[in-house]
């Protein structure tokens, strides 16, 4: 069986060397995440150049998705790099204050000032620590502390309830995307998206920065920021994906509203055509234990029932100790969800309406392929889209994409359902039909004889749409 749920694992000290990366994409690694918050971007660019060579070697194409880090508000440095909160005790946060002590510390958005009153609740470091606001003077952020602990340098900092004014691209991030263009990626996350334009503009500047080079990145808005919840819809037509970013999300909704927002957002994604991610402490008691906990399992399970795209590491494989076993255990959790589903067409493909021929070539294969129990659904694409329109529903039946373009074939590395093979479409269509054939032969499980549905543009060769759909025994044309 085809795995049907993609993994996202983030590259970090732990995976940054060419054997364990090795490992861990034989394991199953779909897209590397390069995470912009740490690092230089020499080490970005060393570490994409190694994905790329790690996985000619593997004989495999990834995805690279570039993650911005964006406006992550935080706390400045500390005398002694931390210092220990007490409950009931005051604590100022200090715009002007170059090095923090036990009552005070400094803060990197100058701005905060002008977004907090009194009354307001404040999570630091995840929401570990928790301050309530009393007044607001000048630069200061005078709180009491209600929850405290241990507070070390550069933690971030939350309002409950969201509603932070920082805009979700920071100068650092428009340096970043140069960065990431240079690195070759195949995704972008923007973090702490609040509105359409945020997104717009990302893409923008992706768009510019990109065509000098010939790349161009999807981009992915990560939805962490409780205004974000409100204007999804909007945000999912702006962007190609989104990212469920769990970490940053649950502090400013609350824990408990999250199991819900990650069902409605996957949904949404999905019904919108757009890709879904589901990120932060998926594994997390594997960063230092070798196999995970009863309830992480669960979580992993629940979010491929949920129809994500894909599942993300984050610590686990950045700095844990066990980069390739969370890998391999997070695949096996993944394909046992699978097998626990009983395939079937959902209401919401019957709803489907639509107006362009290759769309309903797309679900009028997933239609016939599942009532004729097809071995498998191969697209020919150029772009992909074929592939996204087939892959937002599970029948259970693998698809194929083939494609010519190595860019399409990375990004489809992170579509659920699909599984992207090279090939070069040549304008003899018999020909063309017979490699493809070859190919499924010696690349998937597809058997001579096998009953499978192939999409493709007629006349081959030329660029344009899907406007084809055949009913093969695989083997008719070699
Ligand atoms: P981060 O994003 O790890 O970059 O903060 C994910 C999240 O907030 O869950
Ligand atoms: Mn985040």
């Amino acid at each position: 069986m085809l795995r049907s749920t993609k993994i996202v694992a983030t590259l970090g000290p732990a995976s940054s060397d060419r054997q364990v990366l090795g490992r861990m994409l034989a394991a199953g690694v779909d897209v590397v995440r390069l995470n912009f918050s740490h690092g230089t971007a020499e080490d970005h660019l060393a570490r994409a150049r190694l994905v790329r060579e790690v996985a000619a070697e593997c004989g495999r194409e990834v995805a690279i998705m570039a993650d911005l880090q964006g406006p992550k508000i935080r706390v400045g440095k500390f005398e002694g790099g931390k210092v220990e909160l007490q409950p009931g005790a005051s604590f100022v946060l200090d715009a002007r204050c170059e090095l923090g002590d036990a009552g005070r510390a400094g803060l990197d958005y100058k701005d905060l000032t002008k977004d907090v009153r009194a009354g307001d609740v404040l999570l630091l470091d995840d929401g570990r620590l928790v301050l309530d606001v009393d007044r607001v003077a000048g630069a200061e952020i005078v709180t009491t502390v209600r929850v405290g602990g241990e507070l070390s340098n550069n933690k971030g900092i939350n309002r409950q309830g969201g509603g932070l004014s920082a805009p979700a691209l920071t100068a650092k991030d428009v340096r970043d995307i140069g960065t990431a263009i240079e690195c070759g990626a195949d995704y972008v996350a923007v973090s702490f998206v609040r509105s359409r334009t945020d997104v717009e503009m990302a893409r923008r500047l992706v768009a510019t920065d990109g065509e000098k080079r010939g790349v161009r990145p999807l981009v992915i808005a990560k939805i962490e920021r409780a205004e974000a919840i409100p204007v999804l819809a909007e945000i999912l037509d702006a962007a190609d994906g989104i990212m469920v970013a769990r970490g940053d999300l649950a502090v400013e909704v609350g824990n408990a509203a999250v199991p819900a927002l990650q069902k409605r957002m996957i949904r949404m994604a999905r019904e919108a055509n757009r890709l879904a991610i589901t990120a932060t402490q998926m594994m997390e008691s594997m960063i230092v234990n070798p196999s995970p906990t009863r309830a992480e399992v669960s979580d992993v399970a629940n979010a491929v029932l949920d129809g994500t795209d894909a599942v993300m590491l984050s610590a686990e494989t950045a700095s844990g100790r066990y980069p390739v076993e969370v890998v391999e255990t997070m695949a096996s959790i993944v394909l046992a969800a699978d097998r626990s589903e009983t395939p079937g067409l959902d209401q919401q493909f019957l709803n489907e309406t639509f107006t362009r021929v290759d769309q309903s070539i797309a679900y009028g294969a997933l239609f016939t392929a599942f009532h004729l129990r097809c071995a498998a659904i191969v697209a020919l694409t150029e772009s992909g889209s074929t592939a996204l329109w087939m892959s937002r529903h599970d029948i259970d039946i693998p698809i194929y994409a083939l494609t010519p373009s190595v860019t399409t074939q990375r990004r489809l590395a992170l579509y659920r359902n699909v599984r992207p093979l090279h090939f070069s479409i040549t304008d003899d269509r018999d020909r063309a039909l017979a490699a493809a054939e070859r190919l499924l032969l010696e690349r998937s499980r597809v058997k001579p004889g096998e009953l499978i549905v192939l999409t493709c543009g007629e006349p081959m060769g030329q660029p344009g749409g899907t406007n084809t759909l055949k009913i093969v025994s695989v083997g008719s044309f070699l």
